[in-house]
This record gives C-alpha cells, sequence and structure tokens, in this order.
C-alpha cells in the first residue's frame, strides 16, 4: 500500500466484502485481535503480521538474534492488548536464496528466546523461498476469560489515559540506525528487541475498571485515534513520558522529542483507559505488582477530537504499511 490510508480503505473494503459470511459468534478485523469463543466464558484471540525486508526492516541494520524476536513480540503485544495470555504460534517465513543457514538459525535462536520466556509453543507454519528479500509472517493465539478481554471500543468519557512506558525509545532508535549512530545502544535495543506487556495486558485484563486497550504499534497519535473512533469519544493528551536517554538524544542532534513520542511507532507500549475515581489506585497496585508506574498521559473527553493540551493534534502516526 501506498499509505496508512489506502491500508485503512483496503481493511474497510475486505470487511464489508465479508459481512455477508456468518462469523459464527467470532468478532475480526479492527481490533488488535480477532475473538473465538471456546466455552461460554472463555475466548481464543488471534492476531496476524508480516513483516518484510525493506519495508519492516533493514537485513544489514539488525542481527537476526533481534529480528526473530521482534517478529514475535510484536504478535505477543497484540495478544497483550487484548488482555489475554499468550499460549501458542504459528510461524511462516519465506529466504531468498543468500541467507545462510547460520543467519536462519541466529533468527529462530531470538525466535525461541521470547518463546521460552513467556511458554509460548511453536506450533507450526510454512517455510519457503522468495526471490528476493526476507518475509516473516507470524501467527499468535492467546486466551482469556471473556470478560476480561479489553477492546478499543471501550473507552468512556471521563477515563484517564495511561501508556505502560515512556514514548518515541524506539523511534528514536530508528533514527540512530538510520544515521549509523551504532553506540547509542539502549534506544537502538528498544527499537530491535521490543518488551511485550504480556503479564501486564493479563492483569489489566482481569481490573473492571480498565476500559480500552491497544498497543502503540504506529505511535499514540494513531493508535489512541482508533480507540476514540471505535469509543465515539475525544481525548486530550497533556503529558508525554520521555525517558531521559531519549530526552538527551533529542537535544543533541536537534530531533523533535513531542512529533517522535507521538507519532514514531514501534513502542508497543499498553494504552489503556481507567475510569477516573480508580486511576490513581490502579496506578498503584500496578506499581506494586510490576515495580514500576505505568503513566498518565490524559483523559477522555466527549466528541471526536484529540488535542494536544488545548490544540489538535494536526498529525498522525507513522506510516510503515
Ligand atoms: P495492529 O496494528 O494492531 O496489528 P492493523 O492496523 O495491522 O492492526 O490491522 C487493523 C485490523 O485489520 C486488525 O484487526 C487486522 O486483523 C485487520 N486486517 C489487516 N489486514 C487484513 C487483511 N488483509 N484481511 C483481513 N483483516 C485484516
Ligand atoms: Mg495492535
Amino acid at each position: 500500500m501506498a499509505q496508512k490510508g489506502d491500508e485503512f480503505l483496503f481493511i474497510d473494503r475486505i470487511k464489508n466484502l465479508f459481512a455477508d459470511i456468518d462469523n459464527k459468534e467470532c468478532k475480526g478485523i479492527g481490533d488488535d485481535c480477532a475473538t473465538i469463543p471456546i466455552s461460554p466464558d472463555s475466548s481464543l484471540v488471534v492476531t496476524s503480521d508480516m513483516l518484510n525486508e525493506g519495508v519492516h526492516f533493514i537485513r544489514s541494520a539488525i542481527p537476526a538474534f533481534d529480528l526473530g524476536y521482534k517478529s514475535l513480540a510484536v504478535n505477543l503485544s497484540d495478544i497483550a492488548a487484548m488482555g489475554a495470555e499468550p499460549i501458542a504460534s504459528f510461524l511462516s517465513i519465506g529466504f531468498s536464496k543468500e541467507i545462510p543457514a547460520l543467519w536462519r538459525d541466529e533468527f529462530m535462536a531470538g525466535y525461541h528466546s521470547l518463546s521460552k520466556e513467556f511458554g509460548v509453543a511453536l506450533l507450526g507454519g510454512d517455510t519457503t523461498s522468495t526471490t528476493g528479500g526476507i518475509s516473516i509472517n507470524v501467527t499468535a493465539i492467546g486466551r482469556a476469560k471473556s470478560s476480561h478481554i479489553k477492546l478499543r471500543s471501550a473507552a468512556n468519557i471521563g477515563q484517564d489515559i495511561y501508556v505502560s512506558g515512556t514514548l518515541g525509545d524506539s523511534g528514536v532508535g530508528l533514527q540512530m540506525i538510520l544515521n549509523g549512530r551504532w553506540h547509542q545502544r539502549e534506544m537502538i535495543d528498544a527499537h530491535h528487541r521490543p518488551r511485550p506487556y504480556v503479564n501486564e495486558g493479563v492483569w489489566l485484563g482481569e481490573r473492571e475498571e480498565v476500559g480500552a486497550m491497544i498497543d502503540i504499534s504506529d505511535g499514540v497519535a494513531s493508535d489512541l485515534r482508533h480507540i476514540l473512533r471505535l469509543s465515539g469519544v475525544g481525548a486530550i493528551i497533556d503529558n508525554i513520558p520521555t525517558s531521559q536517554i531519549m530526552d538527551r538524544a533529542c537535544k543533541e542532534y536537534n530531533l523533535n522529542r513531542e512529533h517522535l513520542a507521538l507519532s514514531a511507532g514501534e513502542d508497543y507500549r499498553l494504552l489503556f483507559t481507567v475510569d477516573r475515581e480508580q486511576s490513581e489506585q490502579l496506578a498503584d497496585s500496578y506499581k506494586k505488582q510490576f515495580g514500576y508506574a505505568p503513566y498518565k498521559i490524559g483523559h477522555i473527553t466527549a466528541g471526536n477530537e484529540l488535542l494536544l493540551v488545548d490544540t489538535p493534534l494536526d498529525y498522525f502516526g507513522y506510516i510503515h504499511d
């Protein structure tokens, strides 16, 4: 696709085309994962993501191990964003002929290390060749009590908006990679090895005071807008949490901190809304549980606008379809 906008129009057309087929209680197309009820009170959630060489990654810039890790991480992040626990994945991969066996093994070692960390079985996939470049498709499956599943459409006016970590580290990391500043390890690692918030996602799923949830793949400027559109609400962002190391890099290289934090994407933090009366208490118990606090970035309002303090936000997230 040429642009993210085109991609969304295409997905809408796909959804309309398939509206004539009974979905048999399943829900799909439009959230981080599809949901498939498997018993009166539990569901499977399923997500699928594709990474193409030259579009989503530059092979010479990312170690094979990290790419294997990241290919699964972005899918576990979508499972977490539903409030579900990951159980298994499928991996389909197309290699061009010049990819050495060692590269393939390193890729799988990275994929395995994250699978092992969260006990996610690899249940199948496909291995094939391409006429050029590497193409990776991962499908991940999770499960949750149906009442714990957090949808993008569940934000309510007055709720506070939180993110599970600082914003923009990955985007600055990408800038460092593109400019060959390899000594900026921490931010480059944030870009290459995004940590999926697996345990946090399950924990947040269990909390009734949590409304909508999404993971930040394209940047808050795009991903929060998905919540606003599907929930029929607006939002004000009044705090943009960034790491000290990101702040320093932005000063040193004259980068736009706010713009990168809200639109560069690939942070894979969880963004979630919480009933205002319980939000401080939730942030406290989150901190007790995980050893760090989530960041409040704003709140949900009536209407449909996204404001940065008092000005409409006039840009979107990263276009990397
Ligand atoms: P995310 O960033 O959370 O992975 P995307 O923006 O990639 O979500 O996709 C938005 C929604 O559209 C998801 O529910 C996804 O499953 C669905 N979708 C994307 N491409 C297709 C496709 N080719 N066919 C069916 N559904 C699709
Ligand atoms: Mg997502």
